[in-house]
């Protein structure tokens, strides 16, 4: 829908715009599938509401998960690593520095993998420990460790702002070691469930989602943010959004986090996904 389209379509009305976690949010943790909100997730593409991923996820992974719902828009790859734009998507000039390549305007927030990669080469030889990622591994070891498919793990590994690393090799004590010298890279590593995750320090999913608000209230005039998240890398992004919701981990519970007016849902995962839609939407 053109932007145009998109103002007269909301009637004056601020236009919602979605930012939304991916694992354990929209997607099932385990399975990574969309089932249980792909009804929720169709309705919102259907009103022209713009649906835009933040997740941890390469952009070849966010891409893949567009192509199977059908649809384009900007997303968030790599906790904020970038910001991909379709180049026609908005009719407006992006005021931030960006680069334009493979039909995209690029916005990149995060440190280039090389430099991540470096990094980390140079702290396993500087501590001699047994720090291997996906840059380390074959496909076929990771398709092991991740219980997913090659074609998976392909996109998972072509990372572009980010390293995992698997903590199995190393103690946790040798983390917290990692850890501090990565502050002289100026990047850090968080353990998120079965990875080690190594990104830029002052990369996070809320300076990307409050960039892109920008770019969106230019283009559409009013807009009204929603963010969707489960875990804790997603508070930047549920801090920076007008109506934040938190949906269940797997076990019921709920991330522990401060953020005035979070909205706690109840379900897991999509299941949550698709109930705050419903509720806060109306949809
Ligand atoms: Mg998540």
């Amino acid at each position: 829908m053109a932007n145009s389209d998109i103002r007269t379509h909301f009637a004056g009305r601020p236009v919602p715009v979605i930012f939304s976690d991916l694992d354990g949010t929209l997607l099932e943790t385990h399975s990574y599938s969309f089932e249980s909100s792909r009804l929720a997730i169709q309705s919102v593409l259907r009103r022209g509401i713009p649906l835009i991923f933040c997740s941890s996820k390469t952009r070849l992974e966010q891409e893949f998960i567009q192509r199977r719902l059908g649809f384009r828009a900007p997303f968030i790859t790599e906790n904020g690593g970038a910001i991909y734009i379709p180049q026609n998507f908005f009719e407006v000039e992006i005021d931030f520095p960006h680069r334009t390549a493979s039909g995209y305007h690029i916005i990149e927030l995060g440190v280039p993998y090389a430099e991540v990669r470096q990094a980390v080469v140079d702290i396993r030889n500087r501590l001699g420990l047994k720090l291997l990622g996906y840059g380390d591994l074959p496909l076929t070891e990771i398709c092991m460790m991740t219980g997913l498919e090659p074609p998976a793990v392909g996109r998972a590994a072509r990372r572009e702002y980010s390293e995992s690393l698997h903590p199995r090799f190393v103690t946790a004590e040798e983390l917290n070691l990692v850890q501090q010298h990565l502050k002289e890279y100026g990047l850090r590593g968080t353990l998120r469930e079965r990875f080690f995750i190594i990104s830029g320090a002052n990369t996070d999913k809320g300076r990307a989602v409050a960039i892109l608000s920008e770019i969106f209230r230019k283009a559409y005039g009013r807009i009204t943010t929603y963010g969707l998240g489960d875990g804790s890398n997603d508070i930047p992004l549920l801090s920076a959004v007008e109506h934040p919701i938190l949906v269940q981990k797997p076990d019921k519970s709920w991330e522990s986090m401060n953020i005035p007016g979070l909205l706690r849902m109840e379900g897991v995962g999509p299941i949550g996904w698709e109930a705050a839609i419903r509720k806060k939407l109306g949809i």
